[in-house]
């Protein structure tokens, strides 16, 4: 009877926790309800910001906010004009910058973002930090956290008691956020994104950067400058689970004339699909596109 009972709740929580990734398409399992995901997010990122303090008030600091602030508007632009506002429910989204050497950048469920300072070598310009920020921001808004500790619910759980627990089993859960989002602790234990994640945060990244008014040409630029970078350390969300160099350059360029409809040159954008009216011409291969000055605010 009890077996019943829980092949009834598990097929139910099937059936509502199958969602959609917008723009791509792809069905997703999210088992977490989202409000959950939140408050567990919104914990973690403010006691990771608690032993570090983010840079405040510099001008590295502000672009990073600047550059997330665009982002950010120009998806919730593109949500809203499309229906889909009820994604955002919950999200605070914030972008801080933390000084440290890694070569890393991540971003918790709710639009809760780090930026490293050892990333800006490599991001150079404003619109190489805005390769950085939406591919971070499309992990959210993909909700890749949710889908990633739905799967390693399943994977360790092995039974349906802990997703039915869940609810009454905070600490069971929180383990499991550790192994996913294990976000200042030994990097061997964290569990990276899947290649399918990585691959669709470039992608929808690309399109998020260019109707934020980022060249998405630039993207292959900042991709191959990571490359160059990576005999470093390998810290897990940039590189570990990454495609190869190769295979993303050219998905970017397979995904460029998609983003390109986005792309109108205007920073924070309030998406207007296919105006093109302000198009840049930069070539692919033209690699030295990437000498903007930085400005501050724009
Ligand atoms: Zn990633």
């Amino acid at each position: 009877m009890q077996t019943r009972f829980l092949i009834t709740l598990f097929v139910g929580l099937f059936l509502i926790s199958c969602s959609t990734v917008p723009l791509t398409g792809r069905k997703q399992l999210n088992m977490i309800p989202s409000n959950e995901m939140m408050s567990m997010s919104y914990q973690q990122y403010s006691e990771f910001l608690k032993e570090n303090p983010p840079v405040r008030h510099t001008n590295e600091s502000k672009m990073v906010k600047s550059v997330g602030n665009n982002i950010q508007q120009a998806v919730e632009t593109y949500l809203t004009n499309n229906h889909l506002s009820e994604m955002l429910e919950g999200y605070a989204w914030e972008f801080n910058l933390v000084d440290d050497k890694l070569v890393n950048a991540w971003c918790m469920p709710g639009g809760k973002v780090v930026v490293y300072t050892g990333i800006l070598d490599v991001t150079q310009t404003e619109t190489g930090l805005a390769v950085v920020m939406g591919h971070e921001v499309a992990h959210a808004i993909a909700e890749h956290g949710n889908e990633r500790l739905s799967q390693e619910m399943l994977r360790t759980a092995g039974n349906l008691g802990l997703m039915v627990a869940l609810k009454d089993q905070p600490a069971e859960t929180q383990a499991l956020w550790m192994t996913v989002y294990g976000v200042g602790t030994e990097v061997g234990g964290i569990l990276p994104y899947s290649r399918l994640h990585e691959t669709e945060a470039d992608h929808l990244g690309l399109i998020f950067m260019a109707m934020a008014g980022y060249n998405p040409e630039e993207s292959v630029d900042f991709w191959s400058r990571m490359a160059a970078n990576s005999s470093g350390q390998a810290p897990p969300e940039f590189l570990s689970t990454h495609p190869t160099h190769q295979t993303r350059i050219s998905n970017l360029n397979k995904w460029m004339p998609e983003a390109k409809k986005y792309y109108t040159g205007k920073k924070g954008n309030k998406t207007n699909k296919n105006s093109g009216g302000n198009k840049k011409g930069g070539s692919k291969s033209d690699g030295g596109s990437g000498n903007k000055v930085i400005k501050i605010g724009g």
